[in-house]
């Protein structure tokens, strides 16, 4: 690390370990321990449950896309303002195993517990503790537990314990609990947090069980889906078994004659289905099936396949800085972290959170396609088209909120959202930030130009480039000097909101519309039936391209000739600049405490806006350009938003700033698992996470791609001897690895890539896979 700020967890290049139960800690650490697949999020609290102070816990099990709704209460209305809110809900507990030694109640909490560690281990997938721990009265246990949500089969979670009387024999009892008595967390005055309903979350429909079975069947009051939560227990030990339900709380006990240092062992095995995946009739059937199989092939054999999964994954995607062993930690913590959040079953997506939270409800956002999508792409390609895949399933929502926003023709994708509506309440920070429409397009463009799948272009792609290209000619204009403006929206800076003319949302805008004629051009030549397919779901007008072009042409771009730099927007320049040098650290974030008003007059800017523009539409900017626009902009950035100090790394590298470049890199690496932002226990942040990944390719490695060109232009850290990182490319896996001697590109699969090392074209080839460039 470059600073000595002291680290939450002793640095280790693979694992995460925790060595003493900690209550102040404990609530973040439900976040840092949390497992996932992309479908089932379990936060890290233990099977036994906590027993804790209020307010420093928050046991979560989380099922992406999976969501209630509820109506927006709105103490005065406006049209068209989001109606409906969606929520990620807290679905019922599988993962409860209490231990009784006699009457006493395994807790580490209460008691003596002489050895404990918790450890997260990357390449494993294996949450496991370890104990020894005495009762108030005296008895002893080693107590074992494992823990995984599988990658291989999106609805299990599996858990393993193991309990050893260490100085007694006697009746140890152990019960499993299947809770459905659980709540989403309270609203609080963090806009960030959610806002949370009270009252159990799900209404029972039934209840199955037998001796080893035991499911909740539910449904959700609003939202209309049904949910099987099921659990399957296998005790080693001969054993008595019992059964009780307690309200939406089914128990079953397991009474074991323990001997002395025999350990009783216990699996279960957990199963989420609901009615987003599958008719409801099928629900129950499904869960006895897969909890069978798990049954059959036995923890080990899924502790195997989730080894192998990662294993392949790893070899893809793995990141390895020399030199900094607490940096490495954080690189892959946030690796994997994403791993477990993203959803790719084409019907849902990442959340802000992932699945480690309840912080933003369980909504996507922008976040996904600028930040998480590149990640994806250039590591695990498959995943990246299921996020896109999920832009398609919304494309008939985002045409009917175009309609609602009195857009005639279009598609407008709502600013966040689970399953396609427009979840903003607030619409000056939501709705108004139509650049989720080019961010998309964007990250289609990206696909394309990294994959060339130009089945998925005319199947979804094309269509949803143009839908949503149309919006910037329905909301835009010439003004009177025949320049194409756009007004009344928000850039991502959510420090300022309602503006005219955001230079991101106009130069991505542009950008967009561009790209939307030339795919409309190409289909019309080489793939005409497509085209008219297209043309006539969208009801395409002949001349629509060519309007497209001629506003991407007029598109006006703010900029200050006295200051040499890009402006904001139209007012941003004209505003005081905010009295950095009189708030106080506790003043920050700003969000939490000064009216939105407040900090909109002024000139600051919650996280990075035209800079994010310098990075994405990099080839459009001189490197003078970049340096004056960095300079102006990151003097007025409180990067109060998690998703800015990446971006500011990535430039600062740019531009030859190459301390800060380390400082904005370093600052997100570690942000989760040192909390920097004070708000982890609420869950993870992807963006962030991900803008690690993009710190080192981008960042240090140059990597830009421009239409399909790709260029990298390495940079070592003087803190690093070396780093290296893996691109897929149009099928081909390349490791870029740089140290003090060069640059060196491996091809690892695929026959052929070309590709720029500065200005210098390389060809790397099968025969021929290795290239060196000299620093
Ligand atoms: C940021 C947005 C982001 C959202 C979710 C906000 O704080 O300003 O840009 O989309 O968080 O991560």
């Amino acid at each position: 690390m470059s600073d000595n700020s002291p680290l939450r967890f002793a640095p280790d290049p693979w694992r995460l370990r925790e060595t003493a139960p900690d209550t102040t800690a404990h609530f973040l650490n439900e976040t840092l321990f949390a497992l996932g697949n992309g479908y089932i999020g379990v936060r890290g609290t233990g099977e036994e449950g906590y027993s804790g102070p209020a307010g420093t816990s928050m046991d979560g099990t989380y099922l992406n896309g999976f969501y209630e709704s509820e109506p927006i209460q709105y103490p005065e209305t406006a049209y068209a303002l989001a109606k409906t809110n969606q929520f990620m809900l807290n679905v019922p507990n599988a993962k409860g195993i209490a231990v009784y030694l006699e009457d006493e109640r395994f807790d580490p909490l209460h008691g003596t517990v002489e050895a404990y560690e918790r450890t997260l281990d990357l390449r494993s997938g294996i949450l496991e503790r370890t104990l020894r721990w005495t009762s108030p009265s005296g008895r002893t246990i080693d107590y074992r537990s494992r823990r995984l949500v599988s990658f291989d089969n999106k609805h299990l979670l599996a858990l393993q314990v193991q309990v050893t009387p260490v100085n007694f024999a006697g009746t140890v009892r152990i019960v499993a609990t299947l809770d459905g008595a659980v709540k989403n967390l309270e609203a609080g005055d963090d806009p960030r947090v959610g806002s949370a309903i009270s009252g159990p979350t799900l209404a029972l429909l039934s209840v199955e069980h037998d001796e080893r079975f035991a499911a909740l069947v539910q449904r959700t009051h609003n939202s209309g889906f049904h949910l099987v939560s099921a659990t399957s227990m296998h005790v080693g030990t001969a054993h008595e078994a019992t059964f009780a339900q307690d309200g939406l709380r089914l128990a079953q006990t397991y009474t074991v004659n323990a001997a002395q240092g025999q350990p009783i062992h216990v699996t279960k095995y957990a199963s989420y289905h609901s009615s987003r995946d599958y008719p409801e009739g099928e629900l129950l059937e499904r869960s006895r099936a897969v909890l069978a199989q798990a049954a059959h092939d036995g923890f080990d054999a899924l502790a195997q396949r989730q080894a192998d999964y990662l294993t392949d994954f790893w070899q893809q995607a793995d990141v390895q800085i020399d030199g900094d062993d607490a940096l490495q930690q954080g690189i892959r913590f946030n690796a994997y972290h994403l791993l477990q959040s993203v959803g790719r079953d084409g019907k849902t997506n990442i959340a802000a959170k992932g699945v480690t939270g309840e912080g933003y409800e369980g909504h996507y956002f922008w976040d996904t396609e600028i930040y998480i999508f590149p990640y994806f792409l250039y590591n695990k390609p498959e995943i990246a088209r299921k996020l896109l895949d999920y832009r398609w399933a919304g494309l008939e929502s985002a045409r009917r909120r175009a309609r609602q926003m009195s857009h005639e023709r279009g598609a407008l994708y709502p600013w966040r959202t689970i399953a396609g509506e427009e979840c903003s309440a607030y619409f000056p920070a939501g709705t108004a930030q139509y650049h989720i429409n080019a961010d998309i397009a964007y990250s289609i463009k990206q696909y394309w130009d990294a994959t060339g799948d130009i089945d998925w272009l005319r199947a979804s792609g094309a269509e949803i480039v143009m839908e949503t290209a149309r919006i910037w000619t329905g909301i835009g204009s010439y003004d009177r000097k025949g320049r194409f403006v756009i007004n009344e929206v928000t850039g991502p800076d959510e420090y300022t909101a309602l503006v005219n003319n955001n230079y991101y949302t106009n130069a991505m805008a542009q950008q967009h519309l561009r790209f939307a004629a030339t795919v409309a051009d190409k289909l019309a030549a080489e793939y005409p039936t497509d085209h008219a397919r297209i043309a006539a779901a969208m009801a395409l007008a002949q001349d629509e391209p060519a309007e497209w072009r001629r506003a991407a042409e007029a598109m006006y771009l703010p900029y200050d000739t006295e200051l040499g730099i890009h402006e904001q927007d139209d007012s941003f320049l004209s505003k005081k600049r905010w009295d950095f040098a009189n708030t106080p650290a506790d003043k920050y974030p700003l969000l939490l405490n000064y009216h939105p008003m407040v900090i909109y007059r002024h000139q600051v800017c919650k996280q990075a806006d035209v800079v994010l523009a310098l990075l994405l539409l990099s080839d459009q900017f001189t490197l003078a350009d970049k340096r004056r626009d960095f300079d102006y902009y990151e003097a007025v950035t409180t990067h109060d938003s998690s998703l800015s100090s990446c971006i500011y790394s990535i430039v600062a590298a740019e531009v030859g700033y190459q301390d800060k470049a380390y400082d904005y890199f370093m600052e997100t690496a570690r942000m989760d698992l040192d909390d920097t932002h004070g708000n982890t226990r609420y869950g993870v942040h992807t963006a962030a996470m991900a803008g690690t990944w993009l710190g080192v390719a981008y960042g240090f490695g140059g990597m830009r791609v421009v239409d399909g060109d790709v260029r990298f232009a390495p940079t070592l850290p003087t803190q690093w001897r070396s780093y290296r990182f893996h691109i897929h490319l149009h099928g081909c896996l390349l490791r870029v690895a740089v140290d003090a001697g060069g640059t060196t590109y491996t091809l690892l699969r695929g026959d052929a890539l070309r590709f720029h090392h500065r200005d210098k074209p390389v060809v790397i080839t099968q025969q021929n896979a290795t290239h060196t460039e000299a620093a």
